[in-house]
């Protein structure tokens, strides 16, 4: 038997993140993980940290996102002080290219309606082709315009993961890995875990295994509705550097790597890759960016997102068994400076502020 003040089962981009932020706050923090058998978008994402358009139609996921893209810089020199690990960060503002009048017209739209709701607060620009060909050398003539926000970044998530359990581990932190957690079981004030062959007796406990939330949850009182939704990434070899903003649909790494994505299906748990899907985030790359015809595939993958049925995360603490959390995000990269520094302190604390109702599974209860 393993005791513990708190353990966190999942130790993907949002499990790894929370885990380092408690044992910052010194409590002695469990991260089990399952290993590599399991479905990780930890692994397989595009590494935006992105602002523009998220939480249309809810206030307080636009406040978050903001909030924590404003926060990821001390996040990543706060890893890098710790582990030295690089996480690659930068903020130059980022933009969603538009193919066509429609597309420029409709994401107008959307823009218009992140700044109303945001009481003028969201910083964007609506950019037409020459103005956008000055930010980005080499556009084609599809590209009629597009959006800019000065609020986006990007970085190697790879290395946020990396440097996450590094942080973790150099904070005193335990690692439970290969390690799958089948059941657990509520006791007075604490939970046991049985993970693997080990039990984990914890005093708070905190539910972020990505897909396998939507099983986990229910042992302790909790519900996250999540489900997949694949996104498929195409990786060329490495080029000239020409794209230093990244787009919603193609980014250059530092290293010289381009990466082009942002499928949406649903396939249910497939994690694999269609000749036809990659056909189409390569022929809308080429017409964004016509140089990049020249340039060699060298990877593709696909990986499955953890979605809400509204597309906002899910946040909740059980009623049923106080001390038991729950996290499950589409943007763990995007949100892991608020998964490292804000929820934990409050777990530690032992409730979520009010603004995080709007995070409750409750909202999809039927009344
Ligand atoms: C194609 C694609 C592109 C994306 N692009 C971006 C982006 O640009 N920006 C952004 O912010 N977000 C992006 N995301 C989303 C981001 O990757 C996810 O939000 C994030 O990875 C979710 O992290 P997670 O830790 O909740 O889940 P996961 O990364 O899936 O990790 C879950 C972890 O739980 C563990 N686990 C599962 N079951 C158990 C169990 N029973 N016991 C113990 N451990 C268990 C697994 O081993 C795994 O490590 C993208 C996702 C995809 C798929």
């Amino acid at each position: 038997m393993l005791n513990c003040d708190a353990a966190v089962v999942g130790g993907g981009v949002v499990g790894a993140a929370i885990a380092y932020g408690l044992a910052e706050l010194k409590l002695d923090t469990v991260l089990i993980d399952e290993g590599d058998v399991a479905f990780r978008a930890a692994r397989g994402n595009f590494g935006l940290v992105w602002v523009q358009s998220k939480g249309i139609g809810c206030p307080p996921y636009s406040s978050l996102t903001r909030r924590s893209a404003d926060n990821w810089l001390r996040l990543a020199e706060e890893v890098k002080q710790v582990t030295g690990v690089d996480i690659a960060y930068s903020r130059p503002g980022g933009v969603h290219l538009c193919l066509g009048e429609q597309e420029f017209t409709d994401r107008a739209a959307v823009m218009k309606q992140l700044e109303a709701q945001t009481e003028g607060r969201f910083q964007y620009e609506m950019l037409d082709h020459r103005m956008l060909s000055e930010m980005l050398p080499g556009l084609g003539p599809d590209v009629t315009g597009g959006s800019y926000s000065p609020l986006d970044g990007h970085a190697n998530p790879l290395f946020l993961l990396r440097g996450l359990h590094a942080g973790f581990r150099n904070r005193a932190g335990r690692a439970l890995i290969n390690a799958p957690v089948h059941r657990i079981r509520p006791l007075a004030g604490a939970f046991d875990v049985e993970a693997g062959n080990e039990t984990v007796r914890a005093q708070k406990l905190v539910l972020a295994a990505g897909l396998a939330n939507a099983k986990l949850a229910s042992d302790v009182g909790l519900r996250v509705p999540v489900h997949p939704l694949r996104g498929q990434i195409l990786v060329s070899e490495k080029v000239r550097s020409f794209l230093r903003i990244p787009t919603l649909h193609v980014r250059q790494t530092t290293e010289g790597s381009v990466l082009m994505g942002d499928s949406h299906e649903d396939v249910g748990f497939d994690d694999g890759t269609r000749p036809d899907i990659m056909a189409e985030i390569a022929r809308r790359a080429t017409r964004a960016f016509p140089f990049l015809r020249s340039a060699r595939i060298v990877r593709a993958w696909g990986a499955l997102r953890v979605m809400t049925p509204d597309g906002i995360p899910i946040y909740d603490q059980s009623e049923s068994c106080p001390g038991a959390f729950c996290a499950a995000a589409h943007s763990g990269i995007t949100l892991a400076a608020t998964h490292a520094f804000d929820l934990p302190r409050w777990i530690a604390e032992g409730a979520l502020p009010p603004e995080f109702d709007a995070f409750s599974a409750r909202r999809f209860d039927v009344h």
